[in-house]
């Protein structure tokens, strides 16, 4: 019989998505459905389409029981609101599910709420409901936040659009985000906002599974193979290639230009974001040629035993 850590997530995925139906959905169209980091939904609003996103945060899983609360909660927001930027949008409503333990304490639950409302409040987005349960005695707590957000309509990327030949350009450093970023990390809404108003960006993501997961998925959605120069790959201190390429739960954007398009952007972006570094870190290629071997050996892969 086989089991989800036989066929993995990705796979798992697939196989769910390729057996739903399509409905008429009164008065929505999707537009972009399941395998990117949001759906995108025509709701006949003038210029804009709705993006609707869900994520969960397992304890265990994505977090420590010993870890601060309300960096549990900022981090359960932040997460949706990293992927309303990885489409170029931003978000709007957010609804809330936390299942419990009965013995978690009142103050532990309310900090939590705190860490999620500050993160909603600090994007310009708004917790308006949820639900609470309880789990069995034993069982992990779990938080899980849906929402919905906005794009304009010219401006949404994918992770289906980039080309043979495009750059690959990656925000930020990436690697050791279980020194503490991956709980408060800041979801880069400003800068996909900016990237999207100002640049044709072919195709985008944020990484969560990290750039080894994370990378080969756009590049599959695109149809596309792709290289990477590694030794450009900008690492936070005390990583080394392999945990840059693996730690996961980086939270920077992954994007796709023309390689013209890539110098003018690195020039402009430098000046509107000087703290924070845009690298070129390869570029796409026919499909099947490149991929180096380290990049298949690392990232987070939920069922993987
Ligand atoms: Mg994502």
């Amino acid at each position: 019989m086989k089991r989800l850590s036989d066929i993995g997530e990705d796979s798992l995925i697939e196989r769910l998505v390729g057996r739903l139906d399509r409905a008429d959905g009164g008065c929505a169209t999707v537009v972009v459905g399941p395998g990117d980091d949001c759906a995108v939904v025509d709701v006949g609003r003038r210029g804009l389409y709705q993006l609707l996103k869900t994520d969960s945060l397992v304890e265990g899983v994505h977090y420590l029981a010993d870890a601060p609360a309300a960096k549990v909660g900022w981090k359960a927001v932040a997460r949706v609101v990293s992927d309303f930027a990885a489409m170029g949008g931003w978000p709007g409503q957010l609804l809330v599910t936390i299942a419990m333990p009965a013995n978690k304490e009142v103050r532990y639950v309310e900090a939590l709420y705190r860490g999620m409302n500050k993160c909603a409040t600090a994007h310009g987005a708004e917790i308006c409901g949820g639900e609470t349960s309880s789990v069995p005695e034993g069982s992990a707590a779990v938080i899980s936040v849906a929402g919905t957000g906005w794009v304009k309509k010219g401006r949404y990327v994918t992770r289906s659009g980039g080309r043979v030949g495009d750059s690959i350009l990656v925000t930020g450093k990436l690697g050791g985000s279980l020194r503490g970023k991956h709980l408060s990390f800041a979801p880069r809404i400003e800068e996909s906002r900016w990237l999207v108003e100002h640049f044709r960006i072919r195709a985008m993501m944020d990484l969560s599974d990290g750039l080894a997961r994370d990378l080969p998925r756009l590049a599959a959605a695109s149809g596309c193979g792709f290289v990477l120069d590694e030794k450009s790959i900008p690492r936070n201190r005390g990583c080394d290639l392999f945990r840059a390429l693996g730690d996961g739960e980086d939270y920077e954007l992954l994007l796709t230009v023309s390689p013209r398009t890539a110098s003018r952007l690195c020039r402009e972006w430098n000046a509107v974001f000087p703290q924070l570094p845009l690298t070129v870190i390869g570029s796409l290629t026919e499909k099947g040629c490149g991929e180096p071997l380290a990049v298949k050996q690392g990232g987070w892969a939920h069922f993987s035993t």
